[in-house]
């Protein structure tokens, strides 16, 4: 990864609780971005390790199994990488651990835009309670993107790995539908920022989605994710 990119092209970080959370909240819009150019990252949260309730699954190679598939996914729609932290699955809590981690990795990356869950959504319609996971690691990622990544006298430490404070341009919430951005805050505010549906590529979506969930989720024991 070079930190020298052209005005034009953008370097875009994806973060969600789960492998499989980045194919459904922002395939289409990942898709879109590395058409034109743009450099899209993910970093996934947790392990993947609830990601079944087959009480013989060995969830060490559930883990194994999640990772490839988020990596192959991501392959599909032109990631060009994922970085997984490793925290357990379904316990997440946007401790200032997990802020600290966020915004060293958006201190070293320097993304331009940032791509989130709502750390506000405890329901989706009247069909989906929205796992605590995703409002956990939304809210780390929003508090990462700011006061954390920019504010120097916050985590201290970073500044002695060399890490500097680094200004996110654009902040985007995805939507309850799939491949589309709910709400856009930018950096520092434009009155115009808010709502941009981003257009999908549904082939390569649908592909990506079949990835992220071919292997690990086993039926009918799956749980919700
Ligand atoms: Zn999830």
């Amino acid at each position: 990864m070079s930190n020298a990119l052209s005005s034009s092209t953008l370097r875009i970080l994806g973060i969600f609780a789960h492998p499989d959370d980045p194919e459904f909240s922002m395939g289409g819009s990942a898709a879109l971005w590395a058409d034109q150019g743009h450099e899209v990252y993910y970093c996934i949260v947790t392990d993947g390790s609830a990601g079944s309730n087959d009480p013989n699954q060995d969830l060490r190679e559930l883990v194994r199994i999640r990772e490839e598939e988020q990596r192959a996914a991501a392959r599909v729609l032109g990631v060009r990488e994922v970085f997984f932290l490793g925290y357990k699955d379904g316990v997440l809590e946007p401790t200032l651990e997990l802020r600290r981690e966020l915004t060293r990795l958006i201190r070293h990356l320097k993304p331009d835009r940032v791509v989130c869950g709502d750390p506000t959504a405890f329901f989706y319609g009247d069909e989906y309670i929205n796992h605590a996971d995703h409002r956990a690691a939304a809210e780390a990622a929003v508090t990462a993107v700011f006061p954390s990544a920019p504010t120097r006298p916050i985590f201290p430490e970073l500044l002695a790995e060399g890490l500097e404070p680094h200004q996110v341009k654009e902040l985007y919430i995805t939507a309850d539908q799939a491949d589309h951005i709910r709400s856009t805050w930018t950096f520092p505010p434009r009155s115009n920022a808010r709502s941009k549906p981003c257009a999908a590529t549904p082939v390569r979506c649908r592909s990506a989605m079949e990835i992220g969930c071919a292997i690990g989720r086993q039926k009918p024991a799956k749980p919700p994710v």
